[in-house]
């Protein structure tokens, strides 16, 4: 095994300093997850981490294919690099994520210089993948699916913050037209509860009061667990960890939006009401092309059951304009549908061919030029109504939970409400960590101001006549 000082004596033998590691990010929260985890892997291994490229004697790219280009730009990133391995032969560097696990081998070819290609399913064999190739110094590839999910290491005292993902579930078995991910994240995997409920606890007893549960289709969560265990029945023990105020979760699949799941939510304290639900289209024609397993119709009646139940629940979509096939009538049905449903956010994008997704044989392909002017149209009517319903909230007290200072502005504090929306505000550091009750006085599309009466705060999550949010 990688020993930490055995590192550092291999990669910089003049120095008594530990080698540093600089991870950088590209895409989603599991990403962040994922990144995270080798941060603590390496930590354990004897690792500091650096924001300095030029001091790493490490570096690792944590990459996404969901984006148009992801290619192009994990090679851009690599050619920056060229040159710090020319000048250091003893830095390693690192490609894993999406990217990785899609081109595997191709990224050795086209990049000689990058040591090793880490697949989606192999982080945990980073300490020994970095082993050999600092006693073989020949690059590695390694991409096997291995369907387990060994615990990251605990975390340790200087990865203390208000908010933290936990991933408790990989991959996908939905297999979506458009969609790269059960190709390069693999078949659907659920973790044990009680390795996730442990990983909770100790985020937890690290200062963690609200924690964001992951997985590409987070509400089908425990198909294959024995004995079996539902995503409500995971969200009902997580609500009863002492000291965890607030819970979220995403991704949430419409199909799999179950009535047991709308119940948890409506009764669960903790939990919060935001769904992000992606619905893709507003046309049921284009989503049997996208093969998402519901109409148009059985989403509006999830939606209708989850206000039912939940009648403050903010929800959150995706919507991809221009998917092949895409006529003028289908993207009227989408405006509709986000007419009717009013969407508190949206994460909208034009239509574009990912490699190896069937949707990239389909046709005909929508012109650029009106894929451009729907996402316009589409953006335009969001941006209006995530305008009026943040109007809506001004004169009213909201529960928010204080993250810590603004980056932008440090003399506020930045806070979230329930439904996920940015409130920013000026009070005492002492409210870091707490949930506050401030008086929302104006509204802008992605935050809104408040305004604290007085310091004052509620260690106790609650459901019954919360303010809204
Ligand atoms: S459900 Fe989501 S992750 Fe799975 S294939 Fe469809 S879009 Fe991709």
């Amino acid at each position: 095994m990688f020993k930490g000082v055995e590192a550092d004596q291999a990669m910089n033998s003049d120095r008594q300093t530990p080698p540093r590691a600089f991870i950088f990010t590209f895409g989603c929260q599991m990403n962040e997850y994922d990144s995270d985890r080798m941060a603590r892997i390496l930590a354990e291994r004897g690792f500091e981490s650096t924001r300095d490229l030029k001091r790493a004697d490490l570096i690792v790219l944590n990459t996404c294919s969901i984006r148009e280009k992801a290619v192009q730009k994990v090679m851009s990133f690599l050619g920056r690099l060229r040159p710090l391995k020319e000048d250091r032969p003893s830095l390693i560097i690192v490609v894993t994520g999406c990217v990785a696990q899609q081109e595997g081998e191709k990224l050795l070819k086209q990049a000689p210089y990058l040591d090793l290609v880490l697949g989606t399913h192999a982080l945990h064999r980073l300490p020994e993948l970095l082993d050999w190739i600092m006693t073989d110094r020949r690059p590695v590839c390694h991409t096997d699916f291995e369907y387990h999910l060994p615990p990251p290491p605990p975390l340790t005292s200087g990865d203390v913050r208000v908010r933290a993902y936990l991933t408790v579930m990989q991959g996908c078995d939905n297999f979506c037209a458009y969609c790269v991910v059960p190709y390069v994240r693999g078949r659907e995997i659920s973790r044990p509860p009680e390795e996730i409920l442990t990983e909770a606890r100790d985020l937890v007893a690290h200062g963690v009061r609200e924690i964001i549960l992951l997985g590409q289709n987070v509400n089908s969560y425990g198909r294959g667990l024995e004995p079996p265990v539902t995503f409500a029945d995971l969200l009902t023990r997580a609500a009863d960890l002492p000291g965890l105020k607030r819970i979220r979760f995403t991704t949430s699949h419409p199909k799999d939006l179950s009535p047991g799941l709308i119940s948890a939510m409506a009764e669960l304290g903790p939990v919060c009401e935001h769904v992000h639900l992606p619905v893709q289209s507003g046309s049921s024609r284009i989503l049997k092309a996208m093969s998402r397993g519901y109409t148009r119709a059985d989403y509006l009646d999830r939606v209708e059951a989850l206000r039912r139940a939940c009648p403050d629940v903010a929800l959150t979509t995706d919507i991809i304009v221009g998917f092949p096939g895409e006529t003028e009538a289908d993207f009227q049905e989408s405006l509709d549908l986000v007419s009717r449903v009013r969407f508190d956010g949206m994460f909208s994008f034009k239509y574009s061919d990912r490699p190896i997704t069937r949707a990239a044989r389909f046709e005909p392909k929508v012109d650029e030029t009106v894929k451009s002017r729907r996402l316009a149209e589409l953006q335009a009517l969001q941006k209006s109504i995530t305008l009026e319903l943040n109007q809506a909230l001004i004169g009213q007290r909201v529960q928010v939970l204080v993250e810590g200072r603004g980056k932008r502005y440090p003399d506020q504090l930045t806070s979230r409400t329930r439904g996920n929306k940015v409130v920013n505000f000026n009070g005492p550091d002492e409210l870091i960590g707490c949930l506050a009750y401030p008086l929302i006085v104006q509204a802008w599309p992605n935050s809104l101001v408040g305004l604290l009466p007085d310091a004052e705060s509620d260690p106790a999550p609650r459901k019954a006549g919360r303010p809204s949010s």
